[in-house]
């Protein structure tokens, strides 16, 4: 088998995929990922609501969702990944950094994430995201084209070359009205903290709650040029 072909085909499938499925359901882009990849694919999960999760269920009960325990968590995060699996048909793998956070301090001084959240988020966030994708040949997130300017461009459908792998954002069309309203329809789970004046959910010491006017992740890293923790660029 010729690899390099593969690949190339692939790629080429999954441009045509990302432009014939944009304005598709989001059961039928991660239908596609069913047809294409039976069930080696998971769901990347930040705990802030379940609608992604939910979704997945539908096309692929027992769908693995990968989430990052970075050790920084709200309680509410935490509690959210446990409530999860109670609900609805789906396997939580939780994915923890190669150190401990007294190790990682131990290492490079406590409180890193405000001298250098570059090197604590690859820590943290991205090396143990590349671990746990090792096993799939595409992953699925929830990131949205309304989130904020730098995300405008998401494709439903996409060629993630960071991680040499297909990538779905099912939703990236969808408004923060589509999410209430499919939340309200299914009854689904949501982070309490996005009623108490967060608009995305991060790690504590990198979130605070919005201001009057700010954009969905305004309150991540705020008043840093630090924007992304690196898993989707
Ligand atoms: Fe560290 Fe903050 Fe990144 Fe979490 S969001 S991994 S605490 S820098």
């Amino acid at each position: 088998m010729n690899v390099e072909v593969d690949l190339t085909s692939l790629r080429l499938l999954v441009e045509r995929a990302g432009d014939q499925l944009d304005s598709a359901p989001a059961t039928d882009i991660l239908g596609w990922a069913v047809e294409h990849f039976g069930a080696a694919w998971c769901v990347a999960s930040s705990m802030a609501d379940s609608v992604l999760i939910h979704l997945a269920s539908r096309v692929l009960p027992g769908v693995d969702v990968v989430f990052l325990d970075t050790g920084y968590h709200f309680t509410e995060t935490i509690g959210m990944r446990d409530a999860i699996p109670a609900v609805l048909p789906v396997s939580v793998r939780t994915v923890l950094p190669l150190r401990s956070v007294s190790e990682q301090d131990a290492e490079f001084g406590p409180r890193l994430h405000e001298r250098d959240p570059g090197a604590c988020c690859a820590m943290r966030k991205v090396e143990p995201l590349n671990r746990a994708l090792a096993p799939y040949r595409a992953w699925a997130s929830g990131l949205r084209r309304a989130d904020s300017a730098g995300r405008a461009g998401t494709r439903v459908i996409e060629w993630d070359t960071k991680h040499d792998m297909v990538k779905l954002n099912p939703i990236a069309a969808w408004s923060d009205e589509d999410v209430h309203s499919y939340i309200t329809e299914h009854g689904l789970l949501v982070n309490p903290l996005l009623s108490d004046g967060y608009g995305s959910i991060g790690c504590a010491p990198c979130t605070r709650r919005l201001l009057p006017g700010e954009d969905s992740r305004a309150g991540r890293w705020a008043g840093t040029a630090k924007t992304e923790c690196g898993l989707h660029s």
